[in-house]
């Protein structure tokens, strides 16, 4: 996994040598202060020698202006370096993603998704650049400041290191506990963010139910074992720097203590001892760093799996190698066969389709009837390859639709859902999706077909009307009316309509059923119909029950038969004189 995200330097391996050399200067300046006090008192005071006094402080301004520089590239240039890896993470993410087939999207929820491309890859920006930098100061700090000690007295080094094994077993051992209460954290802030993303997409339903307060309830609950999580955390951190502080100034006393012993005693000069003193603050503090650092590597580390966890998903649906253009040698005529077709939606489920047969020839509309959940759903679905099938085979123009590319055969296929779903921008750029090129004039043409561009004049801002979020300031028969438009901009030759089960007033139906015959002129047209009274004109009508294709004929002949056609008919005329 390391590996795999070091490759992520590899376009900054430029700015990685920059952000490390300035890192090392940093932390290598630090050992110069102690060391040029020594040489003050040592030899500059006893001397009187104001010259090199004043030489002293001017190569010390000198030098800490240059570590300023290098503090600049350092918090300048090492968060760049982050913040692209972040940029690259981010971008192969979302490519990803949009790859990605639709078992992946039915088994994953948005809010996860959200939190991966979000807080997940700014933790590992940070630790991207953060942890080699951090590494780097604490190895200098601690070898460097060591050497330069045992040169100076190496005794006293040793007495300067006494308290070094207390305080690494403190660390090693609050580490096990901290890292316990970071992934509890991590957990309960999942659960946070997944209730709220949920929460708020379904608000309306939320609201309609005027179940807010038990919402508000469920929340608070989340949001309470998440507070309780995080005192946990910050009373062991408290404890913990406390601790580890107490160790770090215990340890200047024994330098203090065993220094000035070993001044009195005149084994090391007055000099020496006071830079003692001040580089045994630079020995300790990497501990911390390093606890740092490794706090990070813990978050960045969990983001990171989940982010190649992802990215390790393969697609089921996907081209295969020798994939063919559908419609490249001429145009496609929309011909439709399903051959034997088994499928169910995963390993371990119940077959949802099961030997079906059934051919539709180039232009014909067949309407697809059945009780819910016999399956007309799936079975469109199959045709763009939404799923891909266990048994059989489903041909469009004599071609299975795994030998052609995804692009030709999608590209062919036009699918009017059940919900529609509008992006956030205006009316024209959701219509304009249907063909993301077309022109002006052609998305005026295709509302006109669509009859929607009347009303869309009559909206405050005409085609340039903002929809909102997934279209909630337009009306149900509206949506569907501009995403018939879009269906006409697209024009492809074979189309399936989700025939929408919420009911619209007597006319917006009557004018969206003439746009949809409309649409269907020309094309293999197949509708799933919930209502029978929408299709009673249809030439074609399908009867798919749990056990498959029951019967098949027109309206009138398929009650003739008395059969599962009848019984869904006269069920629904029941319901109709009931309700
Ligand atoms: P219909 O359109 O006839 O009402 P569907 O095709 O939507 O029926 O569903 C057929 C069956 O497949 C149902 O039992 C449903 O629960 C199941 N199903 C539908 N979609 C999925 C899915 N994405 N994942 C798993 N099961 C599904």
């Amino acid at each position: 996994m390391l590996k795999r995200f070091l490759r992520y330097y590899e376009p900054y391996k430029g700015l990685l040598a920059l952000d490390l050399a300035a890192t090392l200067f940093l932390a290598a300046a630090d050992l110069v202060f102690p060391t040029a006090t020594r040489h003050v008192i040592d030899v500059v005071v006893p001397a009187h020698d104001w010259q090199g006094l004043w030489l002293t402080a001017g190569l010390l301004v000198l030098l800490f202006a240059l570590r300023a520089l290098a503090e600049l590239v350092v918090g300048y240039q090492g968060h760049v370096l982050g913040v692209n890896i972040q940029h690259d993470m981010r971008r192969d993410l979302f490519d990803h993603l949009q790859r990605l087939d639709h078992k992946f999207f039915d088994d994953t929820k948005t809010g996860q998704i959200m939190s991966r491309i979000v807080s997940d890859l700014f933790e590992i920006a940070e630790i991207s650049h953060h942890a080699p930098e951090d590494l780097l100061v604490a190895l200098v700090r601690i070898f460097g400041a060591f050497a330069v000690m045992c040169a100076i007295e190496w005794r006293l080094a040793l007495v300067a290191c006494a308290l070094l094994p207390f305080m690494t077993f403190y660390a090693v051992r609050y580490r096990g506990k901290l890292l316990d209460s970071f992934k509890k954290s991590r957990e309960k802030q999942a659960v946070i963010n997944e209730r709220v993303e949920e929460s708020i997409s379904g608000i309306r339903v939320v609201k309609s139910f005027t179940n807010e307060a038990y919402e508000i309830d469920r929340f608070a609950e989340g949001n309470r074992s998440f507070r309780s999580t995080r005192v946990e955390t910050v009373r062991r951190l408290g404890f913990f720097y406390a601790g580890l502080g107490l160790l770090g100034n215990l340890a200047l006393v024994v330098v203090l203590a065993a220094g000035g012993a070993f001044a009195l005693s005149g084994i090391v000069s007055l000099g020496s001892y006071v830079a003692f003193a001040l580089f045994v603050a630079q020995f300790l503090q990497p501990i911390q760093v390093l606890m740092r650092v490794f706090e990070m590597y813990q978050d960045g580390e969990a983001g990171l799996r989940r982010f190649f966890e992802i990215m390790d998903r393969k697609p089921e649906v996907a081209d295969s190698p020798n994939a063919i253009v559908l419609g490249a040698a001429n145009k496609v005529r929309g011909e439709i066969e399903f051959r034997n077709v088994g499928f169910r939606y995963a390993e371990g489920q119940e077959r949802v389709l099961h030997e079906v047969n059934l051919k539709v020839a180039a232009g014909e509309t067949v309407a697809i009837v059945g009780p819910s959940g016999a399956g007309k759903t799936t079975l469109c679905s199959l045709i763009p390859r939404f799923y891909e099938i266990e048994e059989g085979a489903v041909l469009v123009d004599g071609h299975d639709v795994r030998t052609l590319t995804l692009e030709s055969l999608r590209r062919a296929v036009g699918v009017v859902q059940q919900d529609t779903f509008l992006f956030a921008g205006s009316v024209r750029e959701n219509i304009a999706y249907g063909r993301l090129d077309a022109a002006e004039r052609d998305i005026v043409a295709a509302a006109k077909a669509a009859a929607a561009d009347e009303f869309i004049r009559s909206l405050p801002e005409g085609y340039n009307t903002v929809v909102g979020e997934r279209g909630v300031k337009l009306s149900g028969g509206q949506k569907q009316r501009i995403a018939i438009a879009r269906m006409f901009l697209k024009n492809p030759p074979i189309l399936i309509l989700d025939e929408a089960t919420s009911s619209l007033d007597a006319r917006s139906e009557e004018v969206i059923r003439a746009s949809i015959e409309a649409l269907s002129q020309g094309r293999t047209t197949f509708i799933i119909a919930h209502r029978l009274a929408t299709i009673r004109h249809a030439k074609r009508i399908i009867v798919l029950t749990e056990e498959g294709i029951a019967e098949e004929g027109d309206h009138e002949s398929l009650l003739a038969r008395k059969g599962a056609y009848y019984g869904l008919y006269n069920a629904q005329v029941e319901s109709l004189l009931i309700g």
